[in-house]
């Protein structure tokens, strides 16, 4: 074989920025650059990543919740490779496919409450198909979701988002969506009330803004909907397989909902893959009759690569305790993270559960960082995170990012593997970068002159 693509990958890499200014997204090279992100990761294994010089990296992204078993992991890629080896007869599609068979019956094992799966290739796909059983199963038209709400950006998707940013300039969206407050019953109650709404559709803790369902709100939520007929469907794209330290986020309020969807992490890390669990009499009004057994479908929707990864990924998260591992280290971090609030007084609230966590910031009382915070909200309500997160990417190898846009609030969610060490690395590199924004105005003028040494040298490059 002429084609080489991993030497292809080393002897190209190096013009990454290159290509994708002139071929794709040029914003966002300009992003990576002016962050100083651009040290060209070249390997990725477990939590970890390695830059051209093989310095190594703590991952707390994960890829946005893709990672759960870190990048690489060596059980998926064998399994892979023994699929790729074995002439499968994959997508004959006039058959039914073994295995996604066999990994509806094992996602459905242990969500035992629902009886049916669909397999969909992303998060917005599977999304986009709860929203249509939804909408089928009761024929009516609403469908209710959160503000701050992210369940994609597809348009059914986008038409539940509760985050303008993404919404701009893309209207009209889906009729007869209503947006709620989170956490707010009596909106929901009134939402409802009109027998008007399919769906109510909603994330346990919201992935933007890293916002915990308050304890008492899903339940009341699923009696509501239950009340009202209105089909109660759980996000579980970024909190599902053990992303909270359960394996899914519901489990934590003991609610059932009607429709559970999957994505990220149920792929291994590496193949795309959604899914969408249901009762069965939602899919039983989908699929109705014969002449509607392709009502709903999507041509590599359970594609053989796609079900292995995740048969693979559900065998590793049993095998390695992965979930356990997720709610013992996550209540480390938080334990950690919660005594740092009190410490410093630029942490407002640090929330969330297993390895979904949040570090929100705020104004200051003290007159010394007043000074600080009010410089860097006059050049950007998100600037002060990269007070922090440049710093722990600089100094302490950690790749982070801000749990969405216009907020102050950092984002911890790495792969569910981390071990003890990780965490002391985690929680040593916040505390030195966190006491060192609480030093006064010198770190703010430190970032301002990082951000403009890193823009300078972007536009000289680009
Ligand atoms: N729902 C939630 C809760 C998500 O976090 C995401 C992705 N961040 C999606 C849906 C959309 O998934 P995808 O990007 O795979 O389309």
């Amino acid at each position: 074989m002429d084609l080489d693509v991993v030497r292809l990958f080393a002897a190209r890499e190096g013009e990454r920025y290159a290509l994708h200014s002139r071929h794709l997204n040029e914003q966002l090279v300009r992003v990576v650059k002016t962050v100083g992100f651009d040290v060209g990761f070249c390997r990725g294994e477990g939590q970890y990543l390695f830059d051209r010089q093989g310095t190594r990296y703590l991952d707390l992204m994960s890829g946005w919740g893709v990672f759960a078993l870190g990048r690489n992991h060596p059980a998926v890629r064998e399994v892979l490779k023994s699929v790729l080896d074995a002439d499968l007869p994959n997508l004959i599609h006039m058959d039914a496919a073994p295995l996604a068979g066999i990994l509806a019956e094992q996602l459905l094992a242990l969500v035992p409450y629902l009886d049916k799966a669909y397999f969909a290739n992303s998060g917005s796909e599977a999304v986009e198909t709860a929203l249509k059983f939804a909408r089928a199963a009761t024929g009516r038209a609403g469908i209710v979701y959160c503000s701050h709400a992210f369940h994609g950006l597809t348009y059914g998707a986008l038409s539940v988002n509760g985050d303008e940013t993404f919404r701009e300039g893309f209207a009209p969206f889906l009729a007869d969506c209503r947006e709620i407050p989170f956490n707010d019953l009596a909106a929901l109650e009134q939402a409802l009330a009109g027998r008007q709404a399919a769906a109510f559709v909603v994330e346990p803790i919201q992935g933007k803004g890293v916002n915990v369902a308050a304890d008492g709100y899903l339940k009341g939520a699923a009696e509501l909907c239950r009340k009202n007929g209105t089909v109660l469907v759980a996000d579980e794209v970024q909190t599902g397989l053990g992303r909270t330290g359960r394996f899914l986020a519901v489990e934590h309020w003991g609610v059932e909902p009607d429709v559970v969807v999957l994505s990220k992490a149920l792929s291994g890390g590496q193949v795309p893959v959604g899914a969408v669990l249901t009762r069965k009499w939602i899919f039983d009004k989908v699929y109705s009759r014969m002449d509607r057994t392709m009502a709903h479908g999507s041509t590599f929707g359970k594609n053989d690569l796609a079900m292995a990864a995740a048969l693979a990924t559900l065998h590793v998260l049993k095998s390695e305790r992965v979930v356990e591992n997720a709610a013992r280290t996550g209540d480390r971090l938080l334990g950690a993270f919660g005594r740092m609030a009190q410490q410093y007084e630029l942490i407002k609230a640090v929330r969330g559960k297993g390895l979904m966590i949040g570090i929100e910031f705020g104004a200051p009382r003290s007159l010394k960082l007043k000074a600080t915070w009010a410089a860097l909200q006059a050049m950007s309500t998100e600037l002060f995170c990269q007070i922090i997160i440049i710093p722990l990417f600089k100094q302490h190898k950690i790749l982070s990012q801000v749990a969405g846009h216009g907020i102050h609030t950092i984002k911890v969610q790495p792969a569910l593997t981390i071990t003890d060490d990780d965490c002391d690395w985690i929680v040593r590199a916040f505390d030195a970068v966190i006491a060192e924004a609480h030093r006064g105005p010198a770190a703010a003028l430190s970032l301002g002159r990082t951000l403009v040494d890193h823009a300078m040298k972007a536009r000289a490059s680009v």
